[in-house]
Formats: C-alpha cells, structure tokens, sequence
C-alpha cells in the first residue's frame, strides 16, 4: 500500500446523498480495497490507472480545513465519508477522522459514519457525546470467506458485528448496511445474519449491486478466481430482466418483517 500525503483546498462538502448535507473525506482512496466499490473514479484524482486500494493520500490539513469551514457554515448533518471509509487502515496512524469528529462535535454538527472497520470503537468516547449521530456497518455476507474475497482490507465481519454490539450497548443509534447484495453470496446465511443484527441495529438499509464506475472487471476477477461456477448466475442475475433482485426484495422484507426490524431496501 502506498500511502502519500496531500493537502486539501476544501474538506466540508456538500452532499448529494439523502438526508445529508455535507460529506467529509478524511482520505482519497481507501485501503479496503472493495473490489465492487463505486468511489473508484477518484482515481482520476490524481492516480489514474492505478490498482483501486492500492493507494490512500491523507489529506493531513483536513482537521485545520475544517475548523476553518465548520466555524462558517450552516449546522447540518455530516456524512463520514462518502468516497472512502474514514476509519480504514491509515486512519490509526493519521487520526484524521478523529480530529475531524473532535471540529464537529466542537460546532454543533450532526454525524453519520459509514464504515467497514471496528477502529470506529477508538472513537466511542467522542461519539457518546454528539447530541445526534449514527454509525452505520456495511455487512454484505456472515461469510467472512466473501469478505476476504470482496472487501480484502476491511475489518473481518465477526468484527463489525461485535462492534455494533458495542455502540448499542453504549446507547450510539446504529445500522447495517446490507449493500452491495452480492447474487447468491450475500444470500446465503442471511436470516442466521439478521438473527444477529436484529438485537443490535435499529434498522437496516438494503441495496443491490450496481456496474458502475468501471467495478466490473475487478468484480469478474474476484468470482472468477474464488467462485468460477458462480460466474455465469451471477452475471445473469445483474441483467435487467433477472427476477433474483425482485425476489430477493420480498425476502428481504418478509424476514425483516419476521424479526421485526425496520428496513427500507433502496433499490
Ligand atoms: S470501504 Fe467503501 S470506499 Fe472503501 S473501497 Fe470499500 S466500498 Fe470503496
């Protein structure tokens, strides 16, 4: 992994996801290396084609950058992060997000992180304190053989689960994000996934896979190096006229109903 150090001009952006009104990307790039991920076009930042997750710049002027816009801006609600995962690898030796959440907790903001890894469990002490703020898991399979396989840099999924019993137990609102669903990966297992989910999340957020952002080659590596006779439903599943992802939305639903966890499937 080569990690460089930049400076930014601008770190409180605007967001154009529901529901927030800033994002903040501590880093470009990110380390966990999905290989389905759709921030890949940050590439073009800088390191244009090169391997995605081969590379992170921290922005190491991020937390100035930011006391700076935070004491000028309207209050909102911060998404931690939107093209990176704010508490991926680099994040231990930089503390970037943290000194980031200490800028917003300072000025009144409201946060939402996003993550793959359980070193958001460093940052408890900061988050209990945020009046509003919810910290999000992004779970794709109770297998952690597809974890490896898709999300290699990220934390193993027992981790993200312990870690989402932590924040609930300490009172932090929380969700998983089931997203991307992975066609007969992400399924399998999944209502022994949301036996474990439905006493510490309090909802769930579900999306498909989308081929965007040029993820396909990557993801057509990954099935055919790990599960080659995979590859062929699986492609026919991405296809417009496949009923899996309709089919998968009515179980989605039906076991979420069952468990009595709130969901709204985005797809
Ligand atoms: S954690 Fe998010 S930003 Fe990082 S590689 Fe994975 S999908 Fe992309």
């Amino acid at each position: 992994m080569e990690i460089g150090e930049i400076r930014c001009k601008g770190i409180l952006g605007r967001s154009g996801i529901g529901g927030m009104d800033y994002a903040v990307n501590p880093y470009l790039g990110c380390g966990h290396a999905c290989a389905y991920c759709y921030a890949r076009f940050m590439r073009r930042m800088g390191h244009p084609g090169e391997a995605w997750g081969s590379f992170v710049d921290a922005k190491v002027n991020a937390v100035e950058r930011l006391r700076e816009e935070a004491a000028k801006r309207p209050r909102g609600r911060v998404l931690l992060s939107s093209v990176t995962d704010a508490y991926q690898p680099a994040e231990r030796r930089y503390r970037l997000t943290r000194g980031c959440l200490e800028v917003l907790l300072e000025h009144g903001f409201r946060v939402d992180v996003l993550t793959k890894s359980d070193l958001v469990l460093r940052d408890l002490d900061l988050l209990r304190r945020f009046d509003e703020v919810e910290v999000g898991f992004t779970v794709t399979s109770l297998d952690d053989s597809v974890r490896r396989a898709f999300e290699p840099g990220a934390s193993p999924i027992p981790a993200r689960l312990d870690a989402l019993k932590v924040l609930s137990e300490a009172g932090i609102p929380t969700y998983a994000f089931l997203g991307p669903m992975l066609p007969y990966l992400s399924d399998e297992g999944l209502e022994g996934l949301l036996n474990v989910l439905a006493d510490r999340v309090g909802r769930l957020l579900v999306d498909r896979l989308n081929i965007k952002c040029g993820n396909m080659p990557d993801i057509r590596r990954v099935i055919g190096g790990n599960y080659p006779d995979l590859a062929p439903m699986f492609e026919s599943a991405l296809k417009a006229e496949s009923p899996y992802y309709k089919t998968l939305r009515g179980r989605v639903s039906e076991l979420c109903r069952e468990r009595s966890i709130p969901v709204d499937i985005v797809y």
